[in-house]
């Protein structure tokens, strides 16, 4: 390496990961090579580069700032027939560097021939977030395989067809996304391959390949979170992405990525307007079949699966079936929702126990009763009830007869961590009849214990200008949406043409504000007025004259104007300055 910059300091880091042994010519280096050959990871000349020294190295670089070394450098090393790459001078290099992206055995090489450096490094960028850890697992996982298939001793043809039904049952290649076979699915795709027979024909191998495709169905049981988009976790998101079909509840619909692929059938199962909520057999019956089915699905539920959830039931019948499944938690609204609220539900020296319960299930169904006697016992600890709104009065009833005191902070907490989030905070003994006069209503929970306390100062949500704004942005870069986050807004942000995630997103809870851009997508957007979400009364901000005049033909209401290209500066101050529209 000639050169001591930072680009030479950059490449020589690459080299070192590759293990190659460096040598560094430059009369003035950075830091970072210093230390290099401090540690003894490098050998560093501290001096100009010599006529001709390139010769008895394997590749050469070149990056100092004088276009005339670097050229020296070319020329000795193109004389003595050794590969040579200077940096930012495509006409200077007989090689070219690709960046790598790695995963496992697997490596992806991105280059442009050294004419569009900047673009190879956002592709890489880009493409580093989007092909995950599994590529890795999936490499290694067909070169298994191939080892295997070669163990079989089969023919030509044939073996390209084992190949193509290990592909195919392993490669979505729609969603770029990879799997790795469950242990035994890969032994079914082998099964049964006719080692006396190397003629095996095109069309057995064919069939062999689906029908172990139609084995390898897995269920994964994701927690969406307590209904904030941001809180679904990563792995749920990259499961519902690679997902054929989801499974989602009523509590769940929010935490649906609005980008879902077109192609991911939706079956919703909770109850929505004017329709029953299907039947806990039914949904089991229609988990096993789609799993049967060969397909990838994604049991999508409210917080985390197994936290009163019936998760636990549902992975019951999986697993008596002989289905493949996995549970991915989630947040679950019992921790989440009290955070909303300003409530740590642990706290040095005041609670030392957090307890999760229902007082729902147990009172009807003559199952295991809550203990509200010893609870009540218990001071240093956090009572979090779940689907507690109608219990609530006979729970305060048995905690007083139990000796708690009145006084002890309570809350409750109804669509925690979402914009439509209401809350109140009191003492026990009042906690019954605040909760009438608020109008809390399901989905919502009580919190009982010295932390609630905490909430007046704690409240964080409350002091966000946007606080109880849900907010309906299309084909945001994230300008604008992470402003409004910041500011305490609940965001869905939605890419056009709208699909039938983004729908179900929308209409899972009311919409406050809508921000339109052109006037393309005052058009798409058009069809979700007056429905589901957008029933009420919409504050809909309009940058650049087209959004404004197409909104107003359409007889949109609720306008605003916002400044063209001040879009993100603008947008959070003039929200919080016109309060909610009553609905
Ligand atoms: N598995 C879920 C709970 C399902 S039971 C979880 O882990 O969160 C449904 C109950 O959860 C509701 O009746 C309500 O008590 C509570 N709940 C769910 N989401 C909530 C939210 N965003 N805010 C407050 N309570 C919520």
């Amino acid at each position: 390496m000639v050169g001591g910059g930072g680009v030479a300091f950059r490449k020589v880091q690459g080299l070192l990961g590759e293990r190659a042994e460096v040598t560094v010519v430059a009369p003035k280096v950075v830091e970072g090579l210093k230390r290099l050959a401090r540690e003894g990871r490098i050998e560093l000349n501290a001096r100009p580069y010599a006529d001709g020294e390139v010769v008895g190295y394997a590749l050469v670089f070149a990056a100092t700032d004088s276009r005339d070394v670097n050229r020296r450098v070319f020329e000795d090393a193109s004389a003595a027939g050794i590969w040579v790459n200077v940096a930012d001078d495509p006409e200077l290099c007989t090689f070219h560097l690709p960046a790598v992206i790695r995963r496992g055995p697997l490596h992806l090489a991105i280059a442009s021939g050294g004419k569009a450096p900047f673009a190879v490094r956002r592709l890489r960028r880009l493409l580093e977030r989007r092909i995950g850890p599994e590529w890795g697992e999936w490499m290694a996982a067909a070169a298994r395989f191939r080892e295997r298939v070669r163990g079989l001793g089969v023919g030509g043809a044939c073996r390209e067809k084992l190949f193509d039904g290990f592909f195919e049952a392993t490669v979505d290649g729609a969603s770029l996304q990879g799997r790795v076979l469950p242990r035994g699915a890969e032994d079914r795709l082998l099964e049964g391959s006719p080692r006396h027979e190397p003629e095996c024909t095109a069309e057995l191998a064919e069939t062999r390949a689906v029908s172990v495709f139609a084995r390898v169905g897995l269920v994964s049981l994701v927690g969406a979170g307590p209904g904030n988009p941001g809180l679904l976790t990563l792995r749920g998101y990259r499961r519902l992405m690679a997902a054929d079909a989801v499974v989602y509840d009523r509590l769940a619909a929010p935490a649906l990525p609005c980008d879902l692929p077109g192609s991911v059938e939706l079956h919703c199962v909770g109850k929505t307007a004017g329709r029953h909520p299907v039947p806990q057999e039914e949904i089991n019956a229609m988990l096993i079949r789609l799993a049967r089915e060969g397909k990838r699905v994604v049991r999508l539920k409210g917080g985390d699966p197994y936290v009163f959830g019936r998760g636990g039931e549902e992975a019951e019948v999986l697993a008596a079936a002989g289905v493949p499944f996995e549970v991915v938690p989630g947040v679950t609204s019992g921790i989440a929702a009290p955070a909303w609220a300003g409530i740590p539900v642990t706290h040095r020296r005041e609670a030392v126990r957090v307890t999760l319960l229902t007082a729902h299930e147990c009172a009807k169904s003559g199952g295991p009763q809550v203990r509200w006697d010893l609870l009540a016992q218990d001071e240093a600890s956090t009572i979090v009830g779940y689907m507690g709104v109608t219990a609530l009065p006979g729970v305060v009833e048995r905690l007083l007869a139990g000796g708690m005191a009145p006084t002890m902070p309570a809350a409750m907490v109804e669509r925690g961590t979402t914009g439509a989030q209401k809350s109140v905070v009191t003492e026990l003994a009042k906690l019954p009849e605040a909760v009438r006069r608020e109008g809390i209503r399901p989905p919502a929970l009580f919190v009982i214990g010295p932390t609630v306390r905490h909430a007046e100062r704690l409240n964080w949500t409350m002091q966000c200008p946007l606080v109880g704004r849900r907010v309906l942005i299309a084909d945001d870069d994230g300008r604008c949406t992470e402003p409004l986050e910041l500011a305490g807004a609940e965001v869905v942000s939605v890419r056009l043409p709208l699909g039938e995630a983004a729908r179900v997103v929308v209409g899972a809870l009311p919409l406050t504000d809508v921000v339109v851009a052109s006037r393309e997508q005052v058009e798409a957007l058009d069809v979700l007025r007056g429905g589901p979400g957008w029933e009420g009364r919409v504050t809909v901000w309009c940058s650049g004259e087209d959004a404004w005049g197409r909104a107003s033909e359409l007889g949109w209401t609720g306008l605003q104007r916002l400044e063209r290209g001040n879009e993100d500066g603008d947008l959070v101050e003039r929200m919080a300055a016109v309060p909610l529209r009553a609905v």
